[in-house]
């Protein structure tokens, strides 16, 4: 040990009282719940640099020494406090990858950058044990550092005023009451995936957190982490074995400020991401970037510029009545196996900033949401683990197999789509993980491909087909229905490109033995890619990837008035137009035509956000019409090529058939009401029979009661207020 480490009182009474005196007067006031001082590490090295560098070195003793000076300065001030200090900022040469702490940092300080996958529940634990001799009452104070087993006293200390009894001659009985407590908990870690090598998995942890510091993170939060990694014995049938685990105990940690700073970008980066965006084909340019190796044909093109809008989002915002609306834009690609579904998906999860690729089906552990699980931590306690949704805050989400996710998920996505939050209450743990992330899904019709081979096959068919539920698909931005058509022009042209396209690609076995660079290899150091083929020139995606992250971070657009004029034309003509055929079908009673309210207000946030997102693609603070008109563009392409007549229909789960029986209802209830002036359920039953059941007329009867448009006088009885 140093010097410094055995002198480390004395300097940390030098440092406390010399530059923290304003903090030591706050925690002497007790203003906080929590006494702790907080200290960035910098602070300390402008204060004594060898007294830094020992603070990494022998972090347990200085850190506790610490801990100690600042009660001892609390107590000489005439208040008894259990304060801590933390240490935190660490410098740059301390923080490493989890992967490569290894037995030489054992027992120092060192940081982590990593995204918190598991938290257990709470238990508290003594860490000041207080003992009495049964032999003379003496009380004997034992700090308990390990948090795996009770240290008890040896003899009753004759120094401090005990009788000297050894552990055979009396008993120690731990008194509870006086002893402290304090909190703790166990979190996972995990590498941040981006600082994963590509095809390894990344490394987890198991860390230990105490005090304050408990419940003050979330599954799904990247963190910087300030541990110290230390050893403890494997324990098997409750013995000690010679193997060691490495956990770690966390000192402090910081969460994340700016978002995607693990990408970076140079200022040649910024000078090339500003010169691209000026370019006249900007969108075409970004589009073709999008799966170059998948042909365009058909309506890919159109996902393809979707896709290049979702990358970018539009933004999230906070309303003044504290409601937020996402910014993140959620896309659905329905369609026949073999069109290059899962391909894009793929795709855009390499390509899209912390982009995560899952399957709805075979997600395991925590699926698509949260799990609580027992025992994550060999403990007994409950732990709650985040799914991919809340693994993907902040990023994308590519959920392949969308119709095969599980029931718990299906009825957590609501609030996970909607609100970007997942709650959960389970096993004894309730949080709200934040799972704000843009959605890729891909689903298969349920008899393996569309069943109605034409175009304008309704959209309520479609649904029926793949079996998702409309109060799920409403949440999507965009759905396109991918059918795999046959188009002797295209088909030809498809299977060439395929045909080039798998025949040039690189082999994986060469690249392996690194004979020859892999296509990736090929981009690196360049932005744009001009393959020799004669097919259109693209951004590579190492350069999109950084593109995309610079526009996400500096660019927040607001869509300007001619924007909004041009949404909100094509709005309310959508509805009016829909709104004048409907008078006309609301004369014919029980008619097979609809009656349609074209679009809801779901559809007007959404072109808000495709608006949005290509403004900030063109690295604009201000959305314009020009804006405007490519989003309205791409929001028309998928309702037409999706045959959607009637959204609003397809979303509420109400028939066309139920909905023209509600109106006659209602006027057949108004008839009777104003000729009697109040009406029996019998006698509405009878009437409305043989064409209406009573299922149907029970549910509008509700709706009538809740709207008040109508109540119940006597049991079964109905009047108008
Ligand atoms: P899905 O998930 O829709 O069932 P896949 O993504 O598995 O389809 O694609 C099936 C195969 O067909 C892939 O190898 C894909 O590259 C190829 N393919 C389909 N459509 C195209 C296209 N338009 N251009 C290039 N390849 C295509
Ligand atoms: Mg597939």
């Amino acid at each position: 040990m140093t010097m410094a480490a055995h002198d480390a009182s004395a300097r940390w009474r030098t440092f406390l009282e010399e530059a923290k005196e304003s903090e030591v007067m706050t925690l002497l006031s007790r203003q906080t719940n929590f006494p702790y001082l907080s200290i960035p590490f910098h602070e300390i090295q402008t204060f004594d640099p060898q007294f830094a560098e020992d603070v990494l070195e022998h972090p347990k003793q200085i850190l506790s020494a610490g801990s100690k000076t600042l009660m001892e300065i609390c107590r000489e001030r005439g208040e008894e406090i259990d304060a801590l200090l933390r240490v935190g900022e660490l410098p740059g040469d301390s923080r490493m990858p989890l992967r490569e702490i290894g037995s030489s940092d054992i027992d120092k300080l060192r940081s982590v950058d990593v995204i918190v996958t598991k938290i257990s529940e709470i238990k508290p634990r003594i860490h000041r044990a207080v003992f009495k001799c049964e032999s003379c009452g003496h009380d004997i104070e034992i700090d308990q550092e390990n948090e795996r087993e009770l240290k008890e006293p040896l003899n009753c200390p004759q120094a401090l005023g005990g009788c000297g009894s050894t552990k055979v001659e009396t008993r120690f009985d731990l008194v509870l009451l006086s002893s402290r407590m304090v909190n703790n908990q166990w979190i996972e870690i995990q590498e941040q995936p981006e600082y994963v090598p590509s095809g390894a998995q990344p490394r987890r942890g198991m860390v230990l957190i105490e005090g304050d510091q408990v419940n003050s993170h979330l599954p799904g939060e990247r963190i910087t982490a300030n541990v110290i990694p230390v050893v403890r014995s494997e324990v098997r049938n409750r013995k000690k074995t010679p193997m060691f685990d490495v956990i770690f105990h966390l000192i402090s940690s910081e969460h994340e400020s700016t978002p995607f700073t693990e990408i970076s970008i140079d200022e040649e980066d910024r000078r090339r991401i500003l010169e691209i965006s000026n370019r006249e084909d900007l969108m075409p340019l970004i589009q073709q970037s999008i799966a170059p190796s998948i042909f365009s044909t058909g309506i890919i093109g159109l996902v393809k510029r979707s896709l290049a809008l979702q990358l970018f989002g539009g933004v999230s915002r906070r309303l003044k009545d504290n409601t937020r609306s996402r910014g993140d834009i959620h896309i659905l690609l329905m369609g026949d196996p073999g069109v290059a579904k899962s391909q894009l998906l793929t795709f855009i999860s390499n390509l899209s900033p912390r982009g995560r690729f899952a399957t709805g089906g075979g997600t395991s552990g925590a699926g698509l949401t949260a799990a609580a699980v027992r025992d994550a931590f060999g403990d007994g306690r409950f732990a709650l683990e985040a799914g991919v949704l809340p693994l993907s805050d902040r990023g994308l989400a590519a959920i392949d197999e969308f119709d095969k996710i599980s029931t718990d998920d299906t009825r957590m996505m609501h609030p996970a789509m909607e609100q970007q939050k997942v709650h959960v209450a389970k096993g004894g743990i309730t949080a709200t993980l934040n799972s704000r992330c843009a959605i890729l899904a891909a689903a298969n019709p349920k008899e393996g491909r569309f069943t109605k081979r034409h175009k304008n096959t309704s959209v309520m068919r479609a649904y029926e087909e793949t079996g998702l539920a409309p109060a799920l698909a409403s949440r999507f931005d965009i759905i396109w229905m991918m059918r795999d058509e046959v188009r002797i022009h295209d088909d030809e042209r498809i299977a060439r490109h395929i045909l080039d396209n798998r025949t040039t690609g690189k082999s994986e076995t060469l690249m392996e033995n690194s004979i020859e660079l892999g296509p990736s290899d090929n981009e690196e150091g360049l932005y744009i890619v001009k393959p020799e083929n004669g097919r259109a020139e693209h951004l590579s995606q190492d350069f999109l990837r950084k593109y995309i992250a610079f526009a996400k971070r500096t660019v927040h657009p607001q869509l300007d008035q001619d924007a909004k004029n041009a949404i909100l034309k094509y709005y309310t003509e959508e509805r009016q137009s829909f709104g004048r055929e409907d008078e006309g079908r609301n004369n014919n009673e029980f008619g097979d035509k609809e009656s349609i309210i074209p679009i809801t207000a779901r559809a007007l946030e959404a072109l808000i956000r495709l608006t949005e997102a290509h403004a900030r693609m063109h690295l604009q603070d201000t959305a314009t019409l020009e804006n405007a008109k490519v989003a309205l563009a791409v929001f028309k392409h998928w309702r037409e090529e999706s045959g959607i007549e009637d959204e609003s229909e397809v979303f509420s789960g109400v028939s066309p058939r139920a909905r023209v029986s509600k109106t006659a209802i209602m006027n057949m209830i108004r008839d009777i009401c104003s000729e009697k002036g109040e009406a029996k359920l019998a006698e509405i039953y009878n009437t409305a029979l043989p064409k209406i059941t009573e299922n149907e007329v029970d549910r509008v009867l509700a709706q009538m009661l809740k709207d008040g448009i109508l109540y119940e006088h006597t049991t079964d009885t109905y009047r108008f207020p």
